[in-house]
């Protein structure tokens, strides 16, 4: 545990006004409680038994954000508690919230993943097509559904020049949706971007919101 490391970030953010996630994927609760001790309150993780464990055992002031991506037949297990959901990536991962939120009298806060990297791996919207759903005013159906903002995870590489691009990219789609289609909708509020090799280059680029996960807590097992 690099408490340095996080007394660093959590000061940086404060100063920024950003939010740090606490990405604490595949560790133990003992951790966490160790920096829910020194103040944080915001953790994400990526797979939702961990997610649902994790909520029941520990402190229930916690916010917890789904960062991974989601299966849509596991919705419903996270759908009563979730913070926010970085992952969605599918208009019928939408849908299926949207069903699961009302279900539990909720209205769950989410964030469109757009897809920015030169990586086949990663899941997302394409930016085109984003626009497109919301020049249809498609997301407007989903009553249950509070569109916060955008996520995206840059390509994993030593080229900061491209990574800075793809967050600029990230960051220009992020204005203009919010320019044209939430003027007077402040909710659509979060750029989600910058994980522990890059949340520097994401914030010169515009991001509010940081996932951390192995500069706090040190190198996954
Ligand atoms: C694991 C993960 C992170 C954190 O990664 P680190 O490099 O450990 O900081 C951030 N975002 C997503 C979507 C992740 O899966």
């Amino acid at each position: 545990m690099k408490h340095q490391q996080f007394d660093y970030l959590a000061k940086l953010a404060k100063e920024k006004d950003i939010t740090l996630v606490a990405v604490s994927k595949t560790q133990p609760h003992e951790k966490i409680k160790e920096l829910y001790d020194r103040g944080q309150r915001i953790f994400g993780e990526n797979r939702v038994q961990e997610l649902v464990d994790k909520h029941e055992s520990l402190p229930k002031d916690i916010e917890w954000h789904l960062i991974g991506h989601l299966q849509t037949n596991k919705v419903k297990y996270i759908a009563p508690f979730v913070g926010l959901i970085h992952s969605v990536d599918s208009l019928k991962l939408l849908a299926e919230i949207d069903k699961q939120a009302k279900k539990n009298g909720r209205i769950i806060p989410v964030l469109l993943q757009v897809y920015i990297a030169d990586e086949e791996t990663k899941f997302g919207f394409l930016l085109e097509e984003l626009l497109e759903y919301f020049d249809k005013g498609i997301f407007e159906e989903y009553k249950n559904i509070s569109i916060r903002g955008l996520m995206g995870m840059a390509t994993n590489t030593e080229n900061e020049e491209q990574v800075r691009n793809e967050f600029d990219s990230l960051n220009t789609l992020y204005k203009k949706i919010k320019s044209n289609y939430h003027q007077s909708n402040s909710d659509f509020s979060i750029l989600s971007m910058g994980m522990s090799g890059d949340y520097e280059l994401a914030i010169q680029e515009g991001s509010n919101m940081i996932r951390v996960g192995s500069l706090i807590f040190g190198e996954r097992g």
